[in-house]
């Protein structure tokens, strides 16, 4: 396994913008992100001002029927679970957390429907603390670059915090992302185009288009 620090410093030149699901404060990021599970970020970011419009807060989220709050994201997949977690976890976090959004991993993953990836998310975007969230393309990428070798994202989050300096977990998600939907895509990846080719250990380069 190999780190090379000009990976994501290239990789922070090209994608300076900040993750589509900090949408500024802790509730929001908080929910969009619970939102974003297995549906595209646009369809998140579609329809959330109307969303956030019938339910701008924790209370009026605890006190809603979750069909109303199904109803009103039912352009994303899995909405009905999904609105059974964000009913119980607009009243854990009134009843536990004085109606804000909790700033640490134990207490964050203790609230219903948020796993470690969302928590990370919310820490890094929010509360400006060092976490890696490990999605999708961060599982993909930190294999192809030989960063990590684990079979689920738990073990891919450790084998990423023990070879990745603290001071850059925020940047992993945040830039793989991008760059997984540009360049280092699930299936065919564009390598001959690749800012960072000439450190990644994946055998199967495309030369060419
Ligand atoms: S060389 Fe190819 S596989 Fe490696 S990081 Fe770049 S696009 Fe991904």
């Amino acid at each position: 396994m190999k780190y090379h620090p000009e990976i994501l410093k290239t990789l922070k030149k090209h994608y300076p913008q900040k993750g589509d699901m900090d949408l500024g404060s802790p509730a929001d990021s908080l929910l969009a992100t619970i939102m974003s599970a297995r549906t595209t970020d646009a369809q998140v970011l579609k329809m959330f001002p109307s969303f956030r419009k019938k339910f701008p807060n924790w209370n009026t989220l605890a006190k809603a029927k979750v069909e109303d709050i199904a109803s009103a994201m039912n352009t994303i997949g899995l909405y009905r679970n999904k609105a059974k977690s964000i009913k119980a976890l607009s009243q854990k976090i009134i009843t536990d957390h004085q109606g804000k959004v909790p700033n640490n991993m134990d207490e964050l993953v203790a609230l219903p429907g948020v796993g470690r990836k969302t928590a990370s998310c919310v820490l890094s975007a929010c509360y400006n603390k060092p976490a890696i969230a490990v999605d999708t393309h961060v599982f993909r990428i930190a294999h192809r670059l030989g960063w990590a070798k684990g079979k689920d994202v738990v073990k891919v989050e450790k084998e990423l915090a023990e070879l990745v300096p603290q001071k850059s977990w925020s940047h992993i998600n945040r830039t793989f992302v991008h760059f997984g939907r540009e360049i280092c895509k699930p299936g065919k990846p564009l390598c001959y185009k690749c800012p960072i080719a000439s450190y990644c250990a994946y055998p199967n380069k495309t030369l060419e288009p």
